[in-house]
């Protein structure tokens, strides 16, 4: 007789193990694992391996390319994140801290959908129907096809789908609801896979649209919605926190189009509506300081135009401080040995701080050189005019490199009034702002 196999896993983190262990070599929680029943672990199994059925190769000249439909959410800058709209049958994970937005923006974007003649159901499991329907008031958020359930079962969550057939459906939260069938707490990792996996069966036999709100901690520890990230279609993530007047949505996965794009939200009375008008807002024309220069970086098939600032302040510890928000340490520190060496600044008695306006965080290198123009402002002193914008990525022997969109950056920083640029090499294409070649670090100095 074949012997049973016994897998425990980790309610914190989902590490699976043959053994009971009394801390989770991967996570560090204590007394977390849980002993998985035979059908848990064949949904374990095939949540990890993806695909049951064996595959052939096909020459790629035979490959039907698959036609995905898509409708609009009625809200600009979730189809645009999602690249171009809602897929049908498509399991989307929306994750961010709390009180980011993701509730109102769900209510209402149903409410948009709803209007669509799409019927529409909003689960919640953390709040009444009254809460939600006080909510909807202010977003201006009722429409008939919009219906509510308060409920944490997914068993009855399933009951309400056999009622009445729904286009698309909120589950507000997934930390929240749980499985009778399942004996561990909501939330835990088991809960939440098995209940995901119930709603990615269901989305794909009845052709609902399913968005699912997970709340992700400081940490990112919370063991929800990192579980999940390879189980759904589509992963989109809220950046920074709600004390942020702007929210940056960007997509981390998506199964039916490109993760380049990002959407940006505004916190207003009516909840979270799409910005207008993006690049003018994550800089301030207004003020002439010191330590603050601007670039322009490309988010997706958007240029935005970036405040960059640096503190450089007198370290009065024996190990100077070198901090970046919304920028790589590491870059930071490469950036700084640069202008010690090639600049001959001398930055080790000093702490040095660097901030992205708007909660940003810049993943390319075209920024590099505004960040060393801010830190030189800010150790001189010297203001920089708004006037100007830094281009160009910088490299460890110290030249300045050209970057890829230049004519989108450029257009873009012409749209909002710049009227310089600092750039590695003169554009080929006609600009009207006035160019200043820096091709060489050393040759920001005499710029200044
Ligand atoms: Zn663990």
């Amino acid at each position: 007789m074949a012997k049973k196999k016994v897998l425990f896993e980790c309610q914190h983190c989902g590490l699976t193990t043959p053994k009971w262990m009394g801390k989770c070599t991967n996570c560090g929680a204590w007394d977390s694992f849980v002993e998985l029943s035979e059908h848990q672990q064949e949904v374990v199994k095939q949540t990890k391996t993806n695909s049951a059925t064996s595959a052939k190769a096909v020459s790629i000249n035979d490959v039907v390319e698959e036609e995905i439909f898509r409708f609009s959410s009625l809200n600009s800058e979730l189809d645009t994140v999602l690249g171009g709209g809602i897929v049908p049958g498509s399991l989307t994970l929306i994750g961010g801290s709390p009180g980011v937005g993701k509730s109102t923006l769900l209510l209402k974007v149903g409410a948009n959908i709803a209007s669509t003649k799409k019927d529409v159901l909003y689960v919640t499991g953390e709040e009444s129907t009254s809460q939600i329907k006080l909510r909807a008031n202010r977003l201006n958020a009722n429409n008939d096809a919009l219906y509510l359930l308060s409920e944490i079962r997914l068993e009855q969550i399933l009951l309400e789908l056999e009622h009445r057939r729904y286009d698309f459906l909120i589950i507000d939260s997934i930390q929240t609801i749980y499985s009778e069938n399942i004996s561990s707490a909501p939330g835990s990792v088991t809960q939440v896979r098995q209940i995901t996996f119930e709603l990615m069966r269901i989305a794909k036999e009845r052709d609902i649209a399913i968005f699912i709100i997970g709340h992700i901690t400081k940490e990112g520890s919370i063991a929800g919605p990192r579980v999940l990230e390879h189980m759904v279609d589509t992963v989109l993530y809220f950046e920074g926190d709600s004390s942020q007047e702007l929210r940056i949505l960007r997509g981390f996965k998506n199964r039916f189009g490109p993760t380049s794009e990002i959407g940006v939200f505004e916190m207003r009375g009516e909840g979270l509506v799409s910005a207008t008008d993006i690049s003018s807002r994550f800089f301030n024309r207004d003020s002439q300081q010191a330590g603050s220069a601007l670039t322009v970086i490309m988010e997706g098939s958007r240029p935005i135009i970036l405040e960059v600032q640096a503190l450089v302040s007198e370290s009065h510890t024996p190990n100077s401080k070198r901090q970046a928000t919304g920028f790589d340490n590491n870059r930071l520190n490469m950036l700084l040995a640069l202008l010690e060496r090639k600049l001959e600044i001398p930055l080790s008695g000093y702490d040095v701080f660097i901030n992205i306006t708007g909660g940003i965080k810049i993943t390319e290198t075209a920024a590099d050189l505004a960040v060393l123009a801010a830190i030189i402002s800010s150790f001189r002193d010297r203001a920089i005019s708004k006037e100007t914008v830094f281009i160009g990525e910088v490299s460890l022997v110290g030249d300045v490199r050209e970057v890829y969109a230049l004519d989108s950056r450029l257009k873009e920083a012409k749209l909002q009034n710049i009227s310089k640029v600092l750039l590695a090499k003169k554009p080929l294409e006609k600009t009207t702002l006035k160019t200043f070649v820096v091709d060489e670090v050393t040759k920001l100095l005499e710029w200044y």
